[in-house]
């Protein structure tokens, strides 16, 4: 990669993103004098601690820490690495990426993709061709007619039918000359050394495309008898199952007018709802929203409406789906249908406006989780009244708005058919004991991988561990401040030690770089893992230009470590105190440990006369 291009793209692509107006398409910015606060997205807080510098383009909070430039808020905020966020901001800029980018291999593998696209073009196009153009396809455009599908709508989808021959597909592409082991990468052919074969046959064949309305595969209905009734493109190079949202292509408008997204769940239902003029729908193919699915739904907007069918709304599956939505930030409602409709025969039968009339009553998350619950419940019994009670509070933790989760308690209340009294009690009881495991288990991961750089902000961590962190982070900022800072910090680590270790590994990849001259390091010099706590560092330094008080922290760090050795000391001391009740001496291990205990207790008192931490 030629590093200078590199760079000038970044600085061209950081130019054409201004960070107040990239930052307020996700937060509620208001501007005071020159900086602009908001509500921070990282963490979650009540007064705005996120701060945004139109001059430095910066961003910084004060509550967690996070920070830097327009990179790095599209990286967190997108969930994206550094590469496809320099892509993401090139796009919404329109500033074309060279080329020169990539490696190549990766350009190897783009041109591989290309080729898929156009091989799959290709054939939508000749199936295309057959279902409008010949004898053989007037049985499928007679299936469309009495689905009630007009030619215009199946034509806006691309719509085609395989013919039921074994080689009409590969022998066309025989005719044309393209090799058939390319076919058979893209799943278009099947069988390799044995003879190539059609992998579609007899089928209407829905193409499935990207968000850019390349096809990526093919969805084919089975019109005779015979199984399996819908066949799918194998996983390819451009084709991963889950990974796309049929319909998303024809749907983006829509979604950016309407400023919501309508999911359903097969081709025929969002076929149906763009032929009736409901073009923000799209299908997720299955009812269990993948991951993927959901980054991609919440580019477009953060406002879905989920309309499945009655009985597949309320599968576990489907539910997992909804809350990796909710857990992305995203608005989700469930529309629910009469049960044994589903959005096409609704769409057919009533027309769009019944069908609004749905999307009209339909109900956040939780009440739809809640009377889930209380159908599968017997709440005419008092048995049946608390577990449905038991089973609804582990969804209303995960309601974070106080006021919401109020209102909540009373709906949950009043549907289940107790006092309002009664339930909150319960509810205290619940969260009291669901915190006190939490904390147990916060302790038990922090010990486990402490490399998360977000967690200083777990809530279970306990105060005395947070200030540590503090500490350390404090003199890391302070050895970036000055030269000088970062040889006293040097020099006193070699006693003293980091606890968290994400900062020792960047305290290392420091000194590594000590070695070549400026200083503060360019952040190109870390590795991922640690480059986005130091470009957070950087930026609170710029942000917040006081100098560290080195020598304090430090101090404190010291007399931490003191008392924690202290500690330790005794508590092994009282477990072999224990053990030796019966001995007439002490053995000579016991008696090294407490001479040790006396010296650092001494030490304590002499260094640092006024600490009283010690319990
Ligand atoms: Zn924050």
């Amino acid at each position: 990669m030629d590093r200078l291009t590199d760079e000038k793209i970044i600085s061209d692509v950081k130019e054409n993103n201004e960070l107040v107006t990239v930052i307020s398409e996700y937060v509620n910015l208001k501007q005071r004098g020159k900086t602009f606060m908001g509500l921070c997205p990282f963490h979650s807080e009540k007064t705005p601690s996120f701060t945004v510098s139109r001059e430095k383009q910066l961003f910084h909070c004060f509550g967690c820490g996070a920070g830097g430039d327009v990179l790095t808020f599209v990286m967190r905020m997108e969930n994206l690495t550094f590469g496809p966020a320099l892509r993401f901001l090139a796009e919404r800029a329109g500033i074309p990426l060279p080329e020169v980018q990539l490696s190549p291999n990766m350009q190897k593998r783009k041109a591989e993709r290309e080729r898929l696209y156009q091989l799959n073009a290709f054939a939508a196009d000749y199936y295309r061709k057959v279902l409008w153009g010949t004898k053989t396809g007037e049985k499928a455009a007679a299936y469309l007619k009495t689905r009630g599908i007009s030619r215009a709508a199946a034509e806006k989808f691309r719509l085609g039918y395989a013919p039921p021959q074994w080689a009409a597909l590969v022998g066309l592409f025989r005719k044309k000359g393209i090799a058939l082991g390319e076919a058979e990468k893209a799943g278009l052919v099947c069988g390799g050394g044995e003879g190539f074969y059609d992998r579609f046959r007899d089928r209407l064949l829905f193409p499935i495309t990207n968000a850019r309305g390349q096809i990526v595969g093919f969805g084919g209905r089975l019109l005779g008898d015979g199984q399996p009734k819908y066949l799918n493109s194998p996983e390819t190079a451009v084709f991963q199952k889950g990974d796309s949202l049929y319909g998303l292509f024809q749907a983006r408008e829509g979604i950016r007018r309407r400023e919501r997204v309508i999911v359903m769940e097969g081709y025929m239902d969002v076929i149906q709802a763009h032929q009736q003029g409901l073009d923000e729908v799209v299908a997720s193919l299955g009812t269990a929203l993948t991951t993927e699915q959901v980054k991609l739904l919440k580019r477009y907007t953060d406002q879905v409406y989920i309309a499945y069918d009655a009985d597949a709304a309320g599968e576990a599956a489907t539910i997992r789906g909804l809350d990796l939505l909710a857990a992305a930030g995203v608005n989700v409602r469930v529309v629910r249908l009469p049960s044994g409709e589903d959005p096409d025969s609704l769409l057919k039968k009533e027309g769009v406006e019944a069908f609004q009339r749905f999307v009209d009553e339909s109900v956040d998350l939780f009440t739809f989780k809640l009377a889930y619950i209380l159908e599968q419940e017997e709440i005419a019994t008092p048995d049946g009244k608390a577990r449905a009670v038991q089973r609804v509070f582990p969804i209303l933790s995960q309601v974070k708005n106080q006021i919401m989760r109020e209102a909540y308690l009373k709906q949950t209340a009043t549907a289940v058919g107790v006092s309002e009294a009664t339930i909150y009690d319960e509810w205290r009881i619940y969260s009291y004991n669901s915190r006190k495991n939490k904390q147990r288990l916060d302790i038990k991961n922090n010990q486990r991988h402490t490399n998360d750089i977000t967690y200083q902000q777990q809530p279970g961590i306990l105060p005395a561990e947070k200030n540590l962190l503090q500490l350390e982070r404090q003199l890391l900022r302070g050895c970036l401040q000055e030269k000088d800072f970062f040889t006293r910090i040097k020099q006193a680590l070699k006693e003293i030690k980091f606890s968290a270790p994400l900062y020792t590994e960047l305290l290392h990849q420091l000194v590594e770089w000590d070695v070549s001259g400026e200083w503060p390091p360019p952040a190109t010099a870390f590795p991922p893992e640690t480059r986005a706590l130091y470009i957070e560092l950087l930026t609170e330094n710029t942000m917040n230009p006081l100098p560290v008080d080195v020598e304090g922290c430090l101090k404190r760090l010291e007399q931490h470590q003191i008392a924690e050795e202290i500690r330790r000391l005794q508590r092994e001391v009282a477990v072999s105190l224990d053990l030796q009740a019966s001995a007439p001496t002490p053995a000579l291990d016991l008696q090294n440990k407490l001479a040790l205990l006396n010296r650092l207790h001494k030490k304590l008192r002499e260094d640092f006369p006024t600490f009283s931490g010690l319990r």
